[in-house]
């Protein structure tokens, strides 16, 4: 049985001593504070994030650590041109990197193939017909100011994310797959 005269002095003494949280808060504010990209430049858009990370930008306060590793990276920026012959290197980086992982798509050549979609026959028209992508840049190219503002609407999704709901993204959609060569 609740007191009624209890229960606000009861809330009153959670709300000052005990932080209340869920697991996905605590799990998404762990994810969004240590986003560790993937170098993976392919064209002229990785010379803006190149620039990015000198100290100039100081994208280190956002807890970025550049990695060359994909088995250590959580994050793949395509800063560039995607061709067909790269897309199953592309596909192989992303399978290697550990869940829960995400994906900026940087520049006009890597979102719909820029000014190689015209009568290129080998670029990509568009890196999310290989892998899924969570954020759009656009540009030619993007400043590395812009690559900051991609970088924190993607926190901001990250955010809202659910581990569960994670899964099931996974589960459901379709990407070009290595395993299909
Ligand atoms: Fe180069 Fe522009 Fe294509 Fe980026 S979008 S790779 S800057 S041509």
């Amino acid at each position: 049985i609740i007191n009624p005269v209890c229960t606000p002095t009861v809330t009153q003494e959670l709300s000052e001593n005990i932080i209340l949280t869920t697991v996905d808060d605590l799990y998404n504010w762990a994810r969004l504070s240590s986003l560790w990209p993937l170098l993976f430049g392919t064209a002229c858009c990785f010379i803006e994030f190149a620039a990015l990370i000198g100290s100039r930008f100081d994208f280190d306060r956002f807890g970025l650590v550049p990695r060359s590793s994909p088995r250590q990276a959580d994050l793949l920026i395509t800063a560039g041109t995607i061709t067909m012959k790269m897309a199953p290197q592309l596909v192989r980086l992303y399978e290697q990197m550990p869940e829960p992982k995400y994906v900026i798509a940087m520049g006009a050549c890597t979102i719909t193939g820029g000014m190689f979609s015209m009568d290129s026959p080998t670029a990509v028209r568009g890196v999310d017909k290989l892998i899924p992508v969570d954020v759009y840049l656009p540009g030619c190219p993007p400043r590395p100011e812009a690559i900051i503002d991609a970088i924190i609407k993607l926190r901001k999704k990250i955010s809202n994310d659910s581990i569960q709901e994670r899964g099931i993204y996974k589960q459901t959609h379709r990407y070009y797959s290595t395993t299909h060569n």
